[in-house]
């Protein structure tokens, strides 16, 4: 019987590999055989750990050469017009990443993961036809290595939600014509093997389910499950509870349903009807997208919870999610301490926990070294428990005796007080906190990470780049300055690796997009700042100019929102330590003599739950926690924050409740349209919405600029902007940014001269 499952796993290779070859191949150093090549070795590669591990139900087409979406674009003939014309690989990396011709596909996050998916575009003329070739190749590449696998489809309905329509319309208005594709793509696959399994991807039904859309599920299931008498359709959803849809699908002749134990909790609801169904349960208990070790003896509790209402012969213990979302091994960090490295576990060590919950859960006779295992997982989840790395008595009181958890003043004294000291006019211009980072920098700063440079040498020579920044700006004329952030690699990696609590890997990639991994860090403590972060930076730039010098830090929710978090707390009480080492830093920031502090949230927004009803709860803790960030300036001292998008209807009134006294944004790409919503709610506080767009090489003209800032004063008077880009300039160069920011402040003067 089979009693185990893994949703997906990870493809980009341990050790890069898929990675790598991609952009040899894009760079024309090498021929797509040889990206095949690779291709076809990782998967064996991962077809094997995970028949090793002894996993039953391992996945094909979980791999793909940039993303599935876009596979199942081309698989259904979803091709936009401007790519016609080409065929094979050409065709699918120029979808992906655009060509001379063509712009490239939108892409955008993955549910609430750093994953990004490529979005369908889709067009009332097209006509789709199917292609199955990829799915059938990959179960027949797994079959000859003597494994059977489940295919993963990713399904019709979460297909056209993440869609879009060319002209705007309604994606779900195409799924009379998509649906008999994907049935004719069962009956394919039915021709196969004798019996196949195919696990078919739902997500869309975590979120708020609109009834439009609940009504699509009934036929479409019914239809998929009626198209072949051999394949057992499994509809998979993770991330958060279906009830709604479980609902339904437990009236269709599904053979299993996954569901999310870990991140929807409330999937226990539906565990009845399920039951009462007698269908398979594929229980996700096992966290796909987070890299603790599990805890097999509380996980199987859940389970044995779980096996109240279902049959035990009709559970089978699942990760949560696909294992896309973690790294892939721990083989190759050997620089970790030993202690923490025994707290985690990537995608390879979960197999293995996956066989050993599922051997103690269904009571099957474990091997010695099972049960060596077993011990050992434990062990470590005792040390967890317990260790003084990771639990720290004072940053618990700190956080119990906390009393202050806003500013002093009303923003309006604030405010008034500020322009006393800081005497800046309307329309003043600053830029969001990083300049170009050039070779040099980003080499100064590898030296010295592998100690071919001493400290002496390095901060010579990022205060060479700070003279530099200084005087390009004082000679722009831009008025109020930054030090240009030269010392930070990533403005999380930069703050985590000067907090306690706070864990780097060597080798922890993980997928973002295309060829793109990240490597986050992560909290297994209690996190406290042992000393200053920013300050001698920021004071040595105060120090070369007279003008008002911009310190810069990352708040709370962006630094907890883009980390791996610890899962033995909650992110709220998480979110409040990291609030509480920024308040300590803003506070000796202003005591060094900085005037203005700009607390990034350009991950704010990200954090958002899926389903609405769990808003309330993410926003209150995030508003509490800027505002405990920022609790320790002064009036006179001036709170910027910045956030990297720029549709803030939803959330405006939040925002105001942030409390910041100027916040920067990004609507340079849409006009003065997304600003109205700050006009028409009667925000008070100071705006700088971008200017011009930083993503682009293009250098804005000093003329672009003045019609731009003109259409912002249609909206909000000149008292309440500020004039910037719209987000930090390190990734553009220097002969870009340069011009750029001159025809910014040039335009200003002709817009003020104008008033
Ligand atoms: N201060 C950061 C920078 O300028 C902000 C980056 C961001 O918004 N993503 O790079
Ligand atoms: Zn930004």
């Amino acid at each position: 019987m089979s009693k185990n499952y893994v949703i997906g796993f990870p493809r980009i290779g341990e050790q890069r590999e898929l990675k790598k070859v991609l952009e040899k191949f894009w760079a024309k150093e090498t021929d797509f055989s040889e990206v095949e090549k690779t291709a076809s070795e990782l998967k064996a590669r991962h077809w094997n750990y995970q028949k090793e591990a002894g996993i039953d139900f391992i996945a094909s087409n979980d791999f793909s050469l940039y993303d599935n979406m876009l596979d199942t674009a081309v698989m259904l003939g979803a091709v936009p017009a401007r790519f016609k014309g080409l065929e094979n690989e050409a065709l699918y990396f120029s979808m992906a990443r655009g060509n001379k011709e063509a712009v490239a596909m939108e892409m955008t996050k993955w549910f609430n993961t750093n994953y990004h998916y490529i979005v369908p575009e889709l067009n009332k003329e097209d006509s789709y036809a199917l292609n199955a070739s990829k799915i059938i190749n990959e179960y027949k590449e797994a079959k000859a290595q003597g494994i059977t696998t489940k295919i993963n489809l990713i399904g019709p309905i979460t297909f056209l939600g993440l869609s879009k329509r060319v002209d705007r319309g309604d994606t779900y208005e195409f799924f009379g014509k998509i649906l008999p594709l994907y049935e004719q793509l069962i009956k394919e696959i039915s021709l196969l093997d004798e019996s196949v399994t195919v696990q078919i991807d739902e997500p869309v039904f975590v979120k708020d389910i609109e009834p439009k859309v609940l009504s699509l599920i009934k036929p479409c299931y019914d239809a998929l499950c009626t198209a072949a008498d051999n394949v057992n359709i499994i509809v998979s959803t993770y991330f958060e509870h279906s009830s709604e849809a479980t609902r339904v699908l437990v009236h269709t002749p599904v053979w299993g349903i996954g569901l999310d134990f870990l991140y929807g909790e409330k999937n226990v609801g539906s565990l009845e009807a399920i039951a009462k169904s007698g269908k398979k349960l594929i229980a996700g208990v096992l966290d796909g997208r987070n890299i603790w070790k599990n805890d097999i003896a509380a996980t199987v509790a859940m389970l044995e919870k779980i096996a109240a209402d279902v049959a035990k012969e009709n559970i089978i213990v699942s990760t949560s999610s696909s294992l896309l979302h973690t790294p892939f091994t721990l083989k190759y960090e050997e620089k970790m301490d030993a202690e923490i490295k025994n707290w985690l576990s990537y995608a390879v060590e979960k197999l293995e926990e996956l066989n050993l919950i599922t051997k103690t859960f269904f009571g099957e006779p474990l091997s010695e070294t099972e049960q060596q295992a077993l011990q050992a997982n434990q062990a470590a989840n005792q040390s967890r428990r317990t260790s003084s790395l990771i639990h720290d008595a004072s940053v618990q009181q700190r956080i119990a005796s906390i009393s202050k958890f806003e500013r002093d003043g009303t923003y309006e004294e604030r405010i008034a007080i500020q322009h006393d000291v800081l005497k800046y006019k309307p329309l003043a211009t600053t830029t969001i906190g990083s300049f170009p980072q050039t070779q040099e920098v980003r080499k100064a700063r590898r030296e010295f990470k592998n100690g071919m440079i001493d400290e002496t040498q390095y901060t010579k020579e990022m205060q060479h780049y700070i003279d530099d920044c200084v005087a390009f700006q004082e000679k722009c004329g831009i008025e109020v300055l930054v030090h240009g952030e030269p010392e930070r690699n990533d403005m999380v990696e930069y703050f985590g690796e000067q907090l306690k609590g706070y864990g780097f890997s060597q080798n922890g990639w993980v997928q973002s997009y295309g060829s793109r991994c990240v490597k986050p860090p992560f909290i297994y403590g209690d996190i406290s700042r042992p000393k200053p972060m920013t300050v001698e930076w920021i004071s040595y730039a105060q120090s070369r100019t007279d003008k008002i010098m911009k310190g810069m830090l990352t708040g709370p929710v962006t630094i907890l929102n883009w980390s791996f978090v610890r899962d033995d707390l909650s992110r709220g009480e998480v979110s409040k330590q990291i609030a509480l080492a920024i308040h300590d830093e803003v506070d000796d920031l202003q005591k060094a003599g900085i005037k203005i502090i700009q607390v990034d949230e350009a991950a704010f927004k990200e954090g958002y739950p899926l389903r609405t009803s769990n808003i309330p709860a993410y926003e209150s803790w995030a508003v509490r926690d800027f505002k405990i960030a920022v609790s320790s300036a002064d009036k006179e001292t001036q709170i910027h924050t910045h956030m990297c998008y720029s549709e803030f209807n939803d959330i405006i009134r939040t925002i105001e409740a942030m409390d910041a006294d100027v916040i920067s944004i990004e609507t340079a790409r849409s006009g003065n349209e997304l600003l109205k919503i700050f006009a028409e709610v009667g925000y008070r506080q100071e705006v700088g919405p971008g200017v011009y767009d930083i993503h682009s090489p293009r250098i804005p003209s000093v003329e672009e600029i003045v019609d731009q800032i003109k259409r912002l004063l249609e909206v909000l008077p000149k008292e309440q902007l500020w004039i910037n880009p719209d987000c930090g300039l390190k990734t553009r160069k220097w002969d870009e940014v340069k011009p750029s920011l001159e025809n910014m402040v040039k335009a200003v003067e002709i817009v003020r001269a104008s008033l």
